[in-house]
């Protein structure tokens, strides 16, 4: 999640009550049985590049191949991401969303903000507006990073993104460029936002309901999913990333913010469900 651009959020053609269940039931790991299986993915939102195979992911339909395969819960998680947005930003903003491909790459890629590799991890690119994912990147944040290896700390990385890809569409990832470094710097007030924007799709994600039926379809998150992104959000904070590799802290070269500060803007977004709650830029610290 390092990178030039590690940014944005774009809204997808629209999804059926339907679809957007299934997605997000396979996205979270509930058994899709309860619905009913069938073509609830639409890997048409993800691209291949580098080593990925574009027709292999025609194999990611359900949420028990989410549950199974890396790739196919990164193609869920970004077909959930984008429904709900595609569903919030006209309630909460008056805006429309604006699709955003994910280009779910293997090994390293072009991209017109530098090369993606898992060196820097993924991104969101506000110049050709796409997120880049090696699904392998998730093996690096639990191995290198100590982030545990559970659905939600990954699905938060892919959500985190397309929190990028909405900052983008609104104009506010310009902020980031202006004041680079430091603890409560413009970079790390967008970082944290996307962190909370992350948290505000997992809150909705578990209180989709039927339009039928009014019944909902998923299981509230557990307490150990919310955990598991929150290790997530705490493997990758500043402190601890620059601890592991000097053993030395330094907030005024902060570009993310802390492991702390990651995890309560995660939670306030996660806890409230809250849009407004995540203006970063409204407080006087966001460490605080
Ligand atoms: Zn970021």
């Amino acid at each position: 999640m390092g990178g030039a651009a590690d940014a944005g959020v774009s809204s997808s053609a629209g999804a059926s009550g339907a679809l957007l269940v299934a997605v997000l039931l396979v996205v979270l790991g509930v058994d899709p049985s309860i619905l009913g299986t069938g073509g609830a993915y639409d890997p048409g939102q993800v691209e291949a590049a580098g080593g990925t195979d574009e027709d292999a992911f025609e194999r990611c339909r359900t949420g028990a191949d989410a549950d199974a395969d890396v790739e196919c819960r990164v193609i869920g998680t970004v077909n959930s991401v984008q429904a709900f947005w595609e569903d919030e930003l006209p309630r909460a903003l008056d805006r429309e969303w604006q699709p955003t491909q994910t280009v779910l790459y293997a090994g390293s890629t072009p991209s017109a903000c530098g090369t993606a590799s898992n060196s820097v991890g993924p991104f969101y690119c506000p110049s050709d507006r796409l997120v880049y994912v090696d699904a392998d990147f998730f093996a690096v944040l639990t191995d290198r990073f100590g982030a545990d290896d559970g659905a939600l700390a990954q699905e938060y990385v892919v959500a985190h993104e397309y929190g990028h890809a909405l900052q983008d569409q609104l104009g506010l990832l310009g902020r980031a460029q202006e004041d680079r470094q430091g603890a409560d710097s413009g970079a790390v007030r967008v970082e944290l936002m996307a962190d909370c924007l992350a948290g505000v799709w997992a809150h909705h994600a578990s209180e989709v309901t039927d339009e039928d039926t009014g019944v909902a379809f998923l299981e509230p998150l557990t307490r150990e999913d919310v955990d598991s992104a929150l290790s997530a959000a705490a493997a990758v904070g500043d402190d601890r990333i620059q601890e592991a590799a000097t053993g030395r802290v330094d907030p005024e070269s902060w570009t993310h913010g802390s492991a702390a500060s990651r995890q309560r803007w995660f939670l306030d977004g996660y806890e409230t469900g809250d849009l407004g709650r995540c203006d970063t830029f409204a407080v006087d610290s966001v460490s605080g």
